[in-house]
């Protein structure tokens, strides 16, 4: 999708604080941090958001997920983490590209 936000930093056309890559993911550091990290995970597959996944991507997700534990240890988060994913204007989701949000640090806020 050539207009999206996440496409454009996945594809270096727009500048990001990239802390991982591979052929299948980019990482990055959110650029309004909602904790001491905030990370962001997301596919280079432009996929608005949970609702479009599809079977084919499984392999995909597993890799995300898989992803997560060895991040919050190379960040220092060895004692715990959030991680959530906004879906729909409803959901509170302001860029449709779907993305994971690594959160951590201390003193957490809670849920609200
Ligand atoms: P969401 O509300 O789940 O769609 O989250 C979007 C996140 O993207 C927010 O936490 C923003 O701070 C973050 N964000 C927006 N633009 C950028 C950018 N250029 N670089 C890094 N993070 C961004
Ligand atoms: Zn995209």
């Amino acid at each position: 999708m050539s207009d999206c936000l996440f496409c454009k930093i996945a594809a270096g056309e727009i500048p990001a604080d990239r802390v991982y890559e591979d052929d299948q993911v980019v990482v990055f550091r959110d650029i309004n941090p909602k904790a001491e990290v905030h990370l962001l995970i997301i596919p280079r597959e432009h996929l608005a958001g949970l609702n479009e996944l599809e079977s084919g991507h499984d392999a995909l997700i597993a890799h995300i997920m898989r992803l997560i534990q060895p991040l919050a240890v190379e960040q220092g988060l060895e004692s715990g983490y959030r991680t959530i994913i906004n879906t729909g204007k409803d959901g509170g989701q302001e860029v449709f590209h779907l993305h994971i949000h690594l959160l951590g640090g201390r003193d957490l806020p809670g849920f609200s």
